[in-house]
């Protein structure tokens, strides 16, 4: 078929990409976004909340990927979560117009300065903290739970005996913001509303209440004018052309997964942010196909976010567990990052079954001191994690420090029910490093021996950023796409 041309293309509509498109726009370029995940507002089809997993549950497969507990069959469907399956780690990524934001639980939190200063010794921290963060801050529509109703609301029972427990241990908790609309969530709880937390929705998608991205940087994108975007469009492969342009080799699909046609783009300017793990397949894939230039950074400096889940069982059976309702947004942690032997942050995450197991969940963001690097296969043509126990060894420590020291004061056992063992080593939600911020990219991610070809999502963190990454994709984003601009990259 013909190729279709357009100056700028993004692929991949998750923060990075909606920061970029927004910003382009605003600057008066066209652009055009390619997502491989269905536009659901568009499609008016309902997310499906946890109990009944549906279409939006899952990227084409035939049973629930949930991290636990899948005993759904499904007809595949082009759905919001998927799960990529590795030797020692499965990684969950969000598919479809917002990427990971239409999945995620909505934790909104800026990272400590002394880590981020750590983990980007280069970046001017001052500006960061007091304009990038502020910024995104405002424009995801960060907000916090009130005290009072976090108090009564049976539904955040988990968060408050959470909170009790850990402070019987000796632990610092701390309020954790989201963008979930918590007034939204108030008037759920008086019934004004159609309820979509309190009605055990998230990672299969929220119908009310969150502001994903299609509610704030992608929609104030397409209203400038200047967006087009195309789902159910997955870029195969990029091909660098003589004229220093790009190729973009793409299927465009129907809900079911089957390829309607393979398209041809081409572009003069080309930005990835189909997120960590899709634009490191982009890149070394297109590389081994086609040989695509790539500097000997990319894949290096890979790591899940020190992502390590456990639980523990038997938790205040008596004086009623952890709560039959639960709200699905977890607004409570506990921040143990300064001890020095066991530095680490973690969720006091909801469990909502509809029931009351007295189980409590927990997800572990940890240092990453061990990283892990992703190479291609050309044989079965696919990437491949360097990865494994040696990479989790101190986040299982911590783990068994955190709940060996949570029972000892409140009781419980560590969760058999949930994970082999009691340890989650292999659930990641936070896949980040691999195209590293001024190492495979220059100080503002334009890629190294390129002229114009960007990367601009998670995969600029190198591996680690100590807490729930988003707020930190979206502020780097915000950084270089405005310096990018100013440098007059794009035409
Ligand atoms: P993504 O948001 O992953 O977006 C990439 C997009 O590119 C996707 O839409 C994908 O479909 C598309 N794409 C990929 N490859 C192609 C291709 N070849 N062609 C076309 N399109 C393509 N973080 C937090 O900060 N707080 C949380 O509470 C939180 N909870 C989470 C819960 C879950 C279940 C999961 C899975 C993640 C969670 N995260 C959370 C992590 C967060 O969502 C991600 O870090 C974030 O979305 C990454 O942003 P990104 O811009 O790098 O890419």
């Amino acid at each position: 078929g013909k190729t279709i041309k357009a100056p700028i293309i993004i692929i991949g509509s998750g923060y990075g990409g909606a920061v970029s498109a927004l910003r382009l726009c605003e600057s008066g370029k066209k652009v055009l976004l390619l997502e491989m995940g269905l536009n659901w507002e568009k499609s008016g089809i309902p997310y499906s909340n946890l109990l009944k997993p549906g279409k939006s549950s899952a990227w084409l497969k035939k049973k629930s990927i949930a991290p636990f507990m899948n005993i759904f069959s499904l007809t595949p469907f082009t759905g919001i979560l998927d799960r990529l399956e590795f030797e020692n780690i499965n990684i969950w990524v969000g598919r479809g117009v917002g990427g990971g934001s239409l999945v995620n639980g909505g934790m909104a939190v800026t990272p400590k300065e002394s880590y981020f200063k750590e983990v980007f010794p280069n970046l001017d921290a001052e500006k960061f903290y007091n304009h990038y963060f502020p910024l995104v801050q405002k424009d995801l529509k960060v907000n916090v739970i009130d005290e009072e109703f976090l108090k009564d609301c049976p539904y955040y029972k988990f968060t408050r005996v959470g909170e009790q427990e850990a402070h019987q241990a000796g632990f610092k908790t701390i309020r954790v913001p989201n963008v979930y609309d918590f007034k939204y969530m108030e008037k759920e709880f008086r019934n004004e509303v159609p309820r979509s937390a309190l009605n055990t929705e998230v990672i299969y998608g929220n119908n009310h209440g969150k502001n994903s991205l299609d509610k704030t940087y992608l929609k104030k994108a397409l209203e400038t004018g200047n967006l087009e975007i195309l789902d159910l469009h997955r870029v195969e492969d990029i091909q660098l052309n003589e004229d220093k342009s790009y190729t973009l080799n793409t299927q465009h699909i129907d809900t079911s997964g089957n390829i309607l046609a393979d398209k041809t783009f081409q572009c003069d300017q080309l930005i990835l942010s189909a997120g960590t793990m899709g634009t490191l397949q982009l890149l070394l894939k297109s590389n081994a196909l086609n040989g695509l230039p790539l500097n000997e950074k990319i894949g290096k400096s890979w790591g899940n976010n020190g992502n390590f889940m456990t639980g523990r069982n038997w938790v205040k059976p008596l004086s009623g567990g952890t709560g039959s309702k639960q709200s699905t947004i977890p607004v409570g942690g506990i921040d143990n990052w300064d001890n020095k032997e066991h530095p680490f942050f973690t969720e006091i995450a909801p469990l909502p079954m509809g029931m009351d197991v007295a189980t409590a969940l927990y997800l572990l963001i940890n240092r990453v001191d061990k990283k892990g690097e992703v190479t291609y296969n050309k044989i079965n043509q696919s990437l491949q994690l360097n990865w494994d126990k040696s990479n989790t060894a101190a986040m299982r420590e911590n783990a068994k420090y955190f709940i060996r020291k949570m029972n000892q004061a409140n009781g419980g056992t560590r969760s058999h029910l949930l994970f082999n063992n009691g340890f989650g080593a292999d659930i990641c939600y936070h896949p980040l490093g691999g195209c590293v911020l001024g190492e495979a990219t220059n100080e503002y991610g334009k890629l190294n021996g390129h002229d114009n070809l960007y990367v601009l999502d998670g995969s600029l963190i190198p591996g680690t950023i100590g807490v729930n990454p988003f707020v930190t994709i979206t502020a780097i984003t915000e950084y270089c796409i405005e310096n990018l601009i100013k440098q007059n990259e794009f035409a």
